[in-house]
This record gives structure tokens, C-alpha cells and sequence, in this order.
């Protein structure tokens, strides 16, 4: 195996016994990227030699012992977290100029504990989509078929851990936008519980509904991403000041005598049979792992794609509001005047799925309107949550496809927005509530594309998410496949 396949465990073991130093990983990882990224376009942004000269220093640290939970591996960043002097584009045009001047706190825990940065991963435009399709930069392709999507919106992220372009990197999930690319690109992608890990430099969408997570090969990996992420920061006013455990003592324990609670309406009609069949094998290995499977209902599922669409353009609207021309970003030329100026920057600024949100959001917002959607929304909001708040007292978690169907072509949906939306049916409600999700690869189509088994837990279970994934993991020996780029 080549050293850029390996896990940040293994990669953990060469390096503490000396048989490979950050120079020789780091290398291998952009040889990869020499290989393939032409054809995948995980990428906006790639730091070769910043990652180069880290990874020297990083050598020094190892020859002297001193040896943090990332020396020497590289981790790819969704181009939504700020990185200070590196420019951070959101996917936009409206952007592509932005050089943010401080460190997202993420990017500042990973740095101190060893990371190597490898580059800033392709997205969808502020993170509005489910395919990677609306990047201002292109699309990027699955790894696992090139005419298909990875998903998204953090597609550039989960196709650079399937295609072995890093180690492990960081996405941002709104509504999805880690567990589906994951579950399309055939990796571990964890939401955390809403306040978990900080959003302090995260650029904003919906931030009732934003939170920053990882991408890894397995979930040990995960575990490991998740020990230096998670925790308060006092920069972030909704980053919740609770003890963090170590998430590694989690793996490799049984989930003997556990509740698993299987949500009748996740298994709807339009679900692509090798999905259903796939999640039912899943079932039938949390079962014989010890776990118990028990039907339970959460009655206002029908209801989240829908209020998820109101309360997540309704912020948007807002937070884009900054976008101006003004102080930093794209700013139209050969203009005559100020509201001009706004209107044009705006105009060629923003894509079309970002102004599709923008007008949506702004709309629901509106004076007669509000009452109607965003008010209407926030209640049903809050009977989404009271669901999983039910779910959970019999329950210690819920199992349910990642998505409903596997990786789509390229193309496919971008005519057709409520088709792109459904295809977050069964993560958009996860958001909503606020509470943590894992997706884990749990098979193959017949045509050879990964499909995902998602678990839900209870706001900062994520341990138990860990737990469970990490034992389903081990028993349903998943068939270890590359795709062949
Ligand atoms: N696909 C959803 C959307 O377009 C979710 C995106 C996300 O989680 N950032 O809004």
C-alpha cells in the first residue's frame, strides 16, 4: 500500500516507530494528486509548498520526540473555513478574491496539534447544494465513477479522502453536506451536535443549522479528527462549554443489550432498492452485534425538506446580506453609482442557485409573509426536534439510509432543484434538531458505487455514534475496494 491510502492511525504507527517521516507522506499524497486530480477536481486551492515546508518542520518535531495526534498527516479544508493569508472562496465568484485575515478556530486546533495542510477542497457555492455542481470552480467528480457527482455540498472534501488525495479533511453539513458525500463516496463523515465544534472563522450559511465535522477512511480516524475538533471556544457564541471525552475509547466496544431505533418513515417509497437492500443487511449486523432493532416513528419526517427550505434560505439571505462590493470579495467594474454598484456586484457575484436562496429566504422573511413561512417553519422546527427527543427515551440510537439513492450522474438534477433537494430527505432533519450523525460506508451497487448507513444520537452522544459505527464497522467487513482512477 502506498502511504497516502493509509489512515491517520497507521500513519500514527510508522511515524512514532520511525519508518516514515512527513516529507515521504506528504509526497506521496501530492504524487496522488498529481495522478488523478486533473480528472477528479477535488481542489480549488492546492499549498504544496507551504505543506512541503510544514512537513520538513513536522520532521524535525518527530526526530526530537515530539510527536502530536497529527504530525506529519494531511488534512484537505473545505474552502468554507477561513485560513489566514490563503484565499477562502465559499465556491463563489463573489470570493474568489477573499483573503481572510485569522485562522478559523478549526484550522487553528488542527495546526496545533500537527496537521499538514494540503489544500482548500471544491464545494458547492456557500455550501448550497447536494452535488458539487454549483462550485463557481467546476464541478468535482466521484472518485468511484467520474460521470457521476460526489455529492455535496463538501464533495471536494469527501472525493479527496476516497481518491486518496489526503488522509482525512474537514466539511461543513447544513442540511447533508457531510454524511451524504460520504455515504456517495464510500467514507466516514460525522456531523457533530450543533455547538460542538466551534463555527468561529466557518463561513456562514444557516447558522442555526451549520456545524464543521470530518471526513475520514474509517472510524478510528474519525474519532481522532473529532479529539481536536470538538470543544467550547469563547469566540463563538453558541459553541457549548461541555466536557469533551476522548472519543477514542469508544472504539472496539460492543453495543451488547443497546436499543436501535429503525424510523418507519425512512423507508419510503423512491428509495433505490440496492440502498434498501443494503440498510437492511446493516440492520441484520447491529443485530447480531448484540444490538436490538426496534421500529419507532418520527411522525413530522414528511415535514423537514420543506421547513428545512424556509429556515435555511431565510438565514442565508441574511448572512449573504454582507456581500456587497464594499470591504472585501468581487466588486463589479465600471460602475456609476453606489446602488449600482451593489446590484451588479451581486448580479455576477452570486450563481444561480445561491440567488434562487437569496430570493426564497428573502421572501419567507418578508413583512405579511414571516407569519406564514418563517414563523410556520420554527414550530414545525420544533416538532422535528420533539420527535427525536421521544425517539431517543426508548432508544440509544437510530439507524437509517444516508441517502436515498446512490451517486447521480453529473447533470442529472441541476434542472430540476426539488429533485436536488430530496436527495437530503433522510439528513436535513438531523440539522433541524440539532443533534449528531455518522455516515459509514455499508456496501456497493451492482454497477460498484458505495452506498451509507447513517446513525442519529442525542445532542453530544457523539460517543455513542463512534461506538456504533466503530462496531458495525468491524462486523460487517465491508469488502475493502479502491476505486480505479
Ligand atoms: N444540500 C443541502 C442544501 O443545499 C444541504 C447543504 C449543506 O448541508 N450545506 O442546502
Amino acid at each position: 500500500m502506498e502511504l497516502n491510502q493509509l489512515t491517520i492511525h497507521e500513519l500514527q504507527e510508522k511515524i512514532k516507530n520511525n519508518s516514515v517521516t512527513a516529507t515521504q507522506i506528504t509526497e506521496s499524497v501530492f504524487s496522488r494528486i498529481d495522478a488523478v486530480e486533473e480528472r477528479v477536481h477535488s481542489y480549488i486551492r492546492l499549498m504544496k509548498e507551504d505543506a512541503l515546508a510544514a512537513a520538513a518542520k513536522a520532521d524535525v518535531d518527530i526526530k526530537k520526540g515530539n510527536i502530536k495526534p497529527l504530525t506529519g498527516i494531511p488534512i484537505a479544508l473545505k474552502d468554507i473555513v477561513c485560513t489566514k493569508g490563503i484565499t477562502t472562496t465559499c465556491g463563489s465568484r463573489i470570493l474568489h478574491n477573499f483573503v481572510p485575515p485569522y485562522n478559523s478556530t478549526v484550522v487553528e486546533k488542527l495546526r496545533s496539534a500537527g496537521a499538514i495542510f494540503i489544500g482548500k477542497a471544491n464545494m458547492d457555492e456557500f455550501a448550497m447544494g447536494s452535488s458539487t455542481e454549483t462550485s463557481y470552480f467546476g464541478p468535482t467528480r466521484n472518485p468511484w465513477d467520474l460521470e457521476r457527482i460526489p455529492g455535496g455540498s463538501s464533495g471536494g472534501s469527501a472525493a479527496a479522502v476516497a481518491a486518496d488525495e489526503c488522509i482525512a479533511s474537514i466539511g461543513s453539513d447544513t442540511g447533508g453536506s457531510i454524511r451524504q458525500p460520504a455515504a456517495l463516496c464510500g467514507i466516514v463523515g460525522m456531523k457533530p451536535t450543533y455547538g460542538r465544534v466551534s463555527r468561529f472563522g466557518l463561513i456562514a450559511f444557516a447558522s442555526s443549522l451549520d456545524q464543521i465535522g470530518p471526513f475520514t477512511k474509517d472510524v478510528e480516524d474519525c474519532a481522532i479528527m473529532m479529539n481536536i475538533i470538538a470543544g467550547y471556544d469563547p469566540k463563538e457564541s453558541t459553541s457549548v462549554n461541555a466536557e469533551v471525552p476522548d472519543y477514542r475509547q469508544f472504539i472496539g466496544r460492543d453495543i451488547k443489550s443497546w436499543k436501535i431505533g429503525i424510523p418507519k418513515e425512512y423507508f419510503i417509497e423512491g428509495v433505490d432498492p440496492e440502498v434498501n437492500a443494503a440498510i437492511k443487511k446493516a440492520i441484520r449486523v447491529i443485530e447480531q452485534s448484540g444490538g436490538q432493532c426496534v421500529e419507532i416513528s418520527l411522525p413530522h419526517t414528511q415535514y423537514c425538506v420543506a421547513t428545512y427550505y424556509i429556515i435555511a434560505p431565510a438565514e442565508a439571505s441574511s448572512n449573504l446580506a454582507r456581500y456587497d462590493g464594499v470591504k472585501y470579495g468581487f466588486r463589479a467594474a465600471d460602475v456609476r453609482e453606489l446602488l449600482e454598484m451593489y446590484k451588479i456586484t451581486r448580479m455576477q457575484g452570486f450563481g444561480s442557485e445561491v440567488k434562487r436562496r437569496i430570493m426564497i429566504g428573502t421572501y419567507a422573511l418578508s413583512a405579511g409573509y414571516y407569519d406564514a413561512y418563517y414563523k410556520k417553519a420554527s414550530q414545525v422546527r420544533a416538532l422535528i426536534k420533539h420527535d427525536f427527543d421521544e425517539a431517543f427515551k426508548p432508544c440509544d440510537v437510530i439507524l437509517t439510509p444516508t441517502t436515498p439513492t446512490p451517486a447521480f450522474k453529473i447533470g442529472e438534477k441541476t434542472d430540476d432543484p426539488l429533485q436536488m433537494y430530496l436527495s437530503d430527505v433522510f439528513t436535513i432533519s438531523t440539522n433541524l434538531a440539532g443533534i449528531p450523525g455518522i455516515s459509514v460506508p455499508c456496501g456497493f451497487t451492482s454497477r460498484g458505487l458505495p452506498i451509507g448507513v447513517q446513525f442519529l444520537a442525542g445532542h453530544f452522544e457523539e460517543g455513542k455514534l463512534i461506538q456504533i459505527a466503530s462496531a458495525y464497522e468491524k462486523n460487517a467487513k465491508i469488502e475493502k475496494r479502491r476505486p480505479t482512477l
